[in-house]
């Protein structure tokens, strides 16, 4: 089932946590809003983890 939920594309920039709309701009921010289902920013942040894993493995 698809969700309409939509989360502000740049909430780690500008907000302290995950800001949700129904709209396509954050109400806090007015930037863009993505639809959550992709989730390009998982709240875990699993891939984050693994990229700056790779990141400090390719400075050493
Ligand atoms: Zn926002």
């Amino acid at each position: 089932m698809r969700s309409d939920i939509r989360i502000c594309a740049s909430w780690r920039d500008r907000h302290d946590r995950p800001v949700y709309t129904l709209t396509d701009t954050c109400p806090e921010c007015g930037g863009s809003a993505v639809n959550s289902a992709p989730a390009p920013y998982d709240p875990t942040d699993r891939y984050g983890e693994y990229r700056r894993a790779l990141k400090r493995r390719a400075r050493e």
